[in-house]
């Protein structure tokens, strides 16, 4: 499975498989769970992941976790490429989580009511150190 990188200006509803599509404008990126369930996995530009085109292909980094989809999957995208990265205990995720939120709240513009931005938050994938 070889990921491609597409720019868009609006992300798509239906997500291609291996493709990950980026909007510069909104500073989000899209694309499909690497384990083939379907779940869409939503990043966060900018303060998150950075999706870089090398030659079409995708770049990302820092790893991807999807933690909110029943796989679990955790797994980098290295110049197209998925590599595996280790799955998180509950208690890993957890923390990592918490950690994320933190970060989030002490760090967050106050442009938007906190609840918004935890929404906001939720619905997107964290930023993990490895
Ligand atoms: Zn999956």
């Amino acid at each position: 499975m070889i990921y491609r990188v597409e720019k868009v200006e609006r992300l798509p509803a239906a997500l291609a498989d291996n493709v990950v599509y980026v909007s510069e404008e909104f500073e989000l990126a899209a694309l499909k769970c690497a384990c083939g369930c379907g779940h869409r996995v939503n990043l966060m530009l900018g303060d998150g992941h950075r999706v870089n085109d090398v030659e079409g292909l995708a770049d990302v980094s820092p790893s991807i976790g999807v933690w909110d989809a029943a796989c679990r999957s955790h797994f980098w995208i290295d110049k197209g490429r998925v590599v595996w990265a280790d799955r998180w205990s509950d208690a890993e995720i957890h923390s990592a989580m918490e950690q994320q939120l933190n970060r989030h709240l002490q760090g967050a513009k106050m442009s938007q009511p906190w609840y918004k931005r935890v929404a906001r938050w939720t619905m997107n994938i964290f930023r993990l150190r490895k």
